[in-house]
């Protein structure tokens, strides 16, 4: 947990950035582990079903969601 060793935002939450027309988003349970932003692409994520008409995008990256291995890796870090 904390912040980041590499921009010193919080670990927590979901750190969004656009790079060149590709959205990535930050696994917070990732980046709690390794002490930095693991970023993945958006879509990778896939979409969450508020069951009340809005869809958002899932706030773990799938592996984390499913305690399987990463089936993507990821794209960016804050290393
Ligand atoms: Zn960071
Ligand atoms: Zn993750």
């Amino acid at each position: 947990m904390g912040i980041c060793s590499g921009c010193a935002k919080p670990l927590r939450g979901s750190l969004k950035i656009n790079q060149a027309g590709q959205v990535y988003k930050s696994c917070p349970e990732c980046s709690g582990k390794v002490g930095y932003h693991v970023f993945y692409r958006l879509e990778d994520f896939g979409d969450r079903d508020m069951g009340d008409g809005r869809i958002i995008p899932q706030s773990w990256c799938p592996a984390c969601r499913s305690d399987a291995l990463p089936l993507v890796p990821p794209a960016l870090m804050c290393k």
